[in-house]
């Protein structure tokens, strides 16, 4: 058999990608048909593929890459930990550094009052061990009926049937048995496309309303927990209007409603601080994480819990865990990562310099004729596209059309910017400098222009 190396032909190479990988949320057909752009390496905010381009990487992978790509001393602490204990767990009375230092870092580094992590490889199963742990709490509460989790429409939590359950996609919930029992979806404050005439202020107070609704609908005694982004990320970095939290706040409080914050985007300084929570004003009992936790290095996960939550659960035992739950490597990467997060400044100069850089950038595509409305937080932006920005038209075309021809134009650009329908979407490394930001807009108001030309061209608009 030939080692199949990136010195190989890209046609090659795609060839054998599509004849036996398959590829998460992608039509095969399509992959088959146009083959899929191989990456080679990546370096700070620069992804290279197999034909040599340097890709500006707006999404930073999948919103987790938060100190940017090729940092050495995650490779060195990854190798050291696999030579000195590659693996063990933490069931059954044991333990070991590597869980102990992340978990007292994290305790050191949450919002007062959670100082406990139950750890997990990724964010949807966070998530689920959230689903789990918050009926648990509440069963041994002596209050075994709240069992409902409210989310919302359009909510993005995960991939297993648990998470993704929780998470409020049609488009998942139609494929393989989906959503389990008791999770009860209510509106998103998503004003661009849904809040009619009301002004911003109006509707989100009216979608936070919608909880109450909701709660007083099923009854307090059989709702367990809300659970929500900060920011949505996954559904269009769709940003709350400022009544929003504080109301859901109120809500959860009055009615004994715990709130999970899922800062699997959020979280490790993506909003500017070091958690959404903080830049949303809102208090959780349990915060969902992943992602910047490690910046993508590893695959580590977990839920950060509140006190109260944790003394219930820890008075018995919880029937729940993972093989990789606190994996030794994972957590001795993640440990590094937010030491250099810490130590760098990286999230104090996001706030304070070039997250405000970017935001009056970004805010400048309202001026193009595409752009109808320009969201942004810290280092999560989306631009809405619309043929008639006074009337916040859509497209007539099938949602999400419009979205994919500008970005296949950014991809031919060489700048990775993602669509959510016609919502176009940016999460940049944390590190990115001013410099590579002009070179972000730019690329996007050349894609943004093409765009543009092919819509006319085509009658779309
Ligand atoms: N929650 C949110 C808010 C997410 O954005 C994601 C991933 N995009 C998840 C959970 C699931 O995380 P993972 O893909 O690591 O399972």
């Amino acid at each position: 058999m030939n080692a199949i190396t990136n010195h190989m032909p890209t046609a090659e190479l795609q060839a054998l990608d599509a004849a036996h990988h398959m590829h998460p949320f992608t039509t095969g057909d399509e992959i088959a048909a146009k083959g899929a752009r191989v990456i080679t390496g990546a370096d700070g905010v620069m992804l290279r593929d197999s034909d040599g381009n340097q890709i500006l990487d707006a999404m930073a992978g999948l919103w987790c890459v938060n100190i940017g790509y090729g940092r050495h001393e995650l490779a060195e602490v990854a190798a050291r930990q696999m030579r000195e204990l590659p693996y063990y767990n933490t069931f059954f009375m044991t333990t070991h550094v590597p869980a102990i230092a992340l978990s007292q870092r994290l305790a050191e580094l949450a919002p007062e009052g959670m100082n406990h992590v139950f750890f997990a490889g990724s964010g949807s199963e966070a998530n689920d061990t959230n689903i789990r742990m918050v009926r648990t709490y509440w069963d041994m509460k002596g209050k075994p009926s709240k069992k409902v989790i409210i989310s919302r429409h359009n909510a993005y939590h995960g991939s297993s049937v648990g998470s993704g359950s929780l998470g409020g996609m049609s488009g998942m919930h139609a494929q393989g048995g989906m959503p389990i029992p008791d999770i009860h979806h209510i509106g998103q404050p998503n004003w661009w496309a849904e809040g009619g005439d009301m002004t911003p202020e109006d509707f989100g107070l009216m979608r936070a309303q919608e909880l109450e609704q909701a709660i007083n609908e099923m009854g307090e005694d059989r709702v367990a927990a809300f659970i929500a982004e900060p920011v949505q990320g996954a559904g269009g970095v769709i940003v709350p209007p400022s009544t929003y939290w504080p109301e859901i706040q109120r809500i959860c409080d009055k009615y004994e409603i715990l709130l999970i914050a899922d800062e699997v985007i959020c979280g490790f300084g993506r909003t500017g601080e070091w958690f959404g929570s903080t830049t949303m004003g809102i208090r959780p009992d349990i915060m969902t994480i992943a992602k910047g936790l490690s910046s993508g290095y590893q695959p580590i996960g977990g839920s950060i819990v509140s006190d109260e939550i944790a003394t219930v659960i820890n008075s018995g035992e919880f029937n729940h865990g993972y093989t990789y739950s606190s994996h030794p490597v994972a957590s001795a990467v993640a440990l590094e990562n937010l030491r250099i997060l810490d130590e760098e400044g990286i999230i104090t100069k996001v706030r304070e310099t070039t997250a405000p850089y970017l935001k009056s950038k970004w805010e400048a595509l309202l001026d193009h004729p595409l752009v109808g409305e320009a969201n942004i937080v810290g280092m999560m932006g989306s631009i809405v596209l619309t043929p008639h920005k006074e009337s916040r038209a859509a497209f007539k075309s099938d949602v999400g059309t419009v979205g994919y021809i500008c970005r296949e134009r950014c991809f031919a650009n060489n700048l990775v910017m993602r669509h959510v329908g016609d919502r176009m979407i940016i999460s940049p490394p944390l590190v990115i400098t001013e410099g590579e930001i002009d070179t972000l807009i730019e690329r996007a108001v050349k894609s943004l222009d093409e765009c543009h030309a092919t819509l006319k061209r085509d009658g779309m608009m």
